[in-house]
């Protein structure tokens, strides 16, 4: 008599096809070169979907040269700056504040990031070691920063950002406090307890994940920054995401989600959904510090997260 065969249960091919592609997308993120050895078709169908069809760039190379004298990549879109602009970088809004005091020592051409939305990110991404390298020499870049004179003359110590330099999530509060310009490092108080736990219970580790702020230097009595202060620090947040270009951007709050969204609206108009900062998932929900001091919004900040999660297949 004929045994009847067991059945083996798996995701099915949809699921399965899904995951591939979200972890090629991933691997593309951050810099990983593939190699392929089989045939011209497979390599040719390989390159395709990393994008990289017809010619494989170099990473940019660390230079400490003015913004004017770097060359965008060869892919760069349309609204990337041309080599001979200048500066290379960002026009600032026509809000903006008065002209900072010492341009940054970007090695490549800052994308504006007025029309974003959607937009993949300029050039091909950098392998992680020079990732460390650029944003190494581009936190001593803003450790020398005086644009905001009363900023800089308060703070003890900028706070540039940390973690992974290949992360899927990146989140982006408002500005150091007290203990964070002490120490130099972000969310490190008890909102950084606070959102230590909440990228725990994402099944994460701090390091898996990049922290930053929209502002490098702590404002006088932990005050919001000043709309020309944001607009001073913004080329430096635009500058670590071009770098970073993670897949999901998390805003802690309002400052930070309506100075990379420019937008107006409050956090209860923008969580919810996803938004785009160039081709990241931008999320937005509530501040740590917010959630200390409202703990019923933590089971909103959860969904927040699980809507994440979701999407990115890890739940
Ligand atoms: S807040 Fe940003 S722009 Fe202002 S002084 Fe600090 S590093 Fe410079």
């Amino acid at each position: 008599m004929e045994q009847e065969k067991p059945t083996i249960e798996g995701p099915d091919p949809a699921t399965t096809l899904a995951q591939a592609a979200g972890l090629a997308e991933h691997l593309q993120r951050i810099g990983v070169q593939w190699l392929p050895t089989a045939d011209a078709q497979s390599a040719q169908a390989l390159a395709t979907q990393f994008h990289v069809a017809d010619e494989v760039a170099p990473p940019p190379q660390v230079e400490n040269t003015a913004p004017s004298q770097a060359s965008p990549p060869a892919s760069a879109p349309a609204d990337v700056a041309s080599p001979t602009a200048t500066p290379a970088i960002a026009t600032p809004p026509a809000a903006a504040p008065s002209p900072p005091t010492a341009a940054p020592a970007f090695a490549f051409a800052l994308q504006s990031d007025t029309a974003a939305a959607s937009e993949p990110y300029a050039g091909p991404p950098l392998a992680a070691d020079a990732r460390a390298v650029q944003l190494a020499a581009f936190a001593e870049t803003v450790a020398a920063c005086t644009r905001c004179e009363i900023l800089s003359k308060c703070r003890t110590k900028t706070v540039f950002g940390e973690g992974n330099v290949t992360p899927r999530i990146v989140f982006f509060g408002e500005g150091p406090g007290r203990e964070e310009d002490l120490s130099g490092r972000p969310f490190v108080g008890k909102a950084g307890q606070l959102l230590t736990k909440m990228i725990q219970a994402c099944k994460f580790a701090r390091e898996d994940v990049y922290i930053m702020n929209t502002v490098k230097c702590r404002p006088p009595n932990n005050r919001n920054p000043e709309p020309t202060e944001i607009e001073n620090c913004r080329e430096y947040f635009q500058a670590q995401f071009q770098i970073l270009r993670p897949e999901y951007i998390v805003c802690l709050g309002l400052v930070s989600a309506q100075a990379l969204l420019q937008t107006k609206l409050s956090v209860g108009r923008l969580r919810g959904k996803f938004h785009s900062y160039f081709d990241s998932k931008v999320l937005v929900t509530y501040h740590p510090s917010y959630l200390l001091r409202n703990p019923a919004a933590k089971k909103a900040a959860w969904e927040d997260l699980q809507l994440m999660l979701r999407d990115a297949g890890l739940m």
